[in-house]
């Protein structure tokens, strides 16, 4: 990808949206036959599927915890979804996602009502386009509600970046690569309330006031992606009831 000479031209990104619009998104809960929740996700040039396994017995059993369920969260990247082949298998910024994503769940699911057993969640990421770990964090957390684990909220999460000096939402890959900073969120939402941050990295250089106002426009963005996944939970489980009530007539036509 060559350096664009501007990132922002006329008001408007390179996409064609203004600061504070997120890329299109596409939520799909209950994707998967053998998971015990699903959810593929769509943000923009992101694909993302994400699988729950659990509560479960922990293997190896010394992992086990007495008091809690004990959560995994496992973030990969297809080596086909970069624009140069990637190396199969963690790497170290892997790693590191995987290690702030489960954190993230951690301060979320309600794990001590699951003594001595795992909470697994796989993310597999299908084709990148910066964000991924945000697009794979709201996946996740949809599969998570598929699954029925209690959690005290949704997590929802959203970038922010700076571009030519200008605060943007979502940015896509030209902004983070070229931009002078990136700020993830994750957000714990519960009842449409945004109730406290889960997550906050960054990547770059903001003053202050620049912060500040990331954490408005996050939240900003963040309530409208959380209507995106209860829409997306609540197809899933109109779903569910229309089987039900099609098997209740078999019965009664039997
Ligand atoms: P995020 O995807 O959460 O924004 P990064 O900021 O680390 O995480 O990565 C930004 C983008 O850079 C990724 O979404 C992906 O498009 C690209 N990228 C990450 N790792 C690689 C890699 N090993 N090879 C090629 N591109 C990569």
């Amino acid at each position: 990808m060559s350096e664009p000479e501007k990132l922002i031209v006329d008001g408007l990104r390179l996409d064609g949206r203004k600061f504070d619009e997120l890329r299109p998104i596409k939520i799909e809960a209950n994707v998967l036959k053998r998971a015990d929740g699903s959810c593929y996700l769509e943000m923009g040039k992101n694909k993302v599927i994400a699988a729950v396994y659990g509560p479960r017995e922990v293997h190896p059993r010394h992992l086990q915890d007495p008091s809690r369920a004990v959560i995994r969260y496992r973030y990969n990247m297809a080596p086909f979804s970069v624009e140069e082949r990637k190396r199969p298998g963690p790497d170290r910024r892997s790693i590191e996602i995987s290690k702030v994503s489960k954190e993230v769940f951690e301060a979320v699911i309600m794990k001590e009502l699951f003594p001595r057993s795992a909470i697994d969640i796989f993310v597999e990421v299908l084709q990148a386009d910066a964000g991924s770990r945000t697009a794979c964090l709201n996946a996740a957390s949809v599969a998570l509600v598929d699954a029925g684990v209690p959690m005290k909220g949704i997590v929802t999460s959203v970038a922010v970046g700076k571009a030519d000096g200008q605060l943007v939402l979502d940015p896509m890959k030209e902004e983070d690569n070229y931009g002078e900073a990136d700020l993830p969120f994750a957000f714990l939402i519960r009842s449409g309330k945004i109730e406290s941050i889960a997550l906050l990295q960054m990547d770059g250089c903001m003053t202050r006031e620049e912060v500040r106002q990331a954490v408005e426009l996050a939240k900003k963005g963040a309530l409208r992606i959380y209507k995106m996944q209860r829409d997306a939970i609540l197809k899933r489980y109109l779903e569910a009831e229309e089987e039900m009530e099609e098997i209740a007539e078999g019965r009664e036509d039997a």
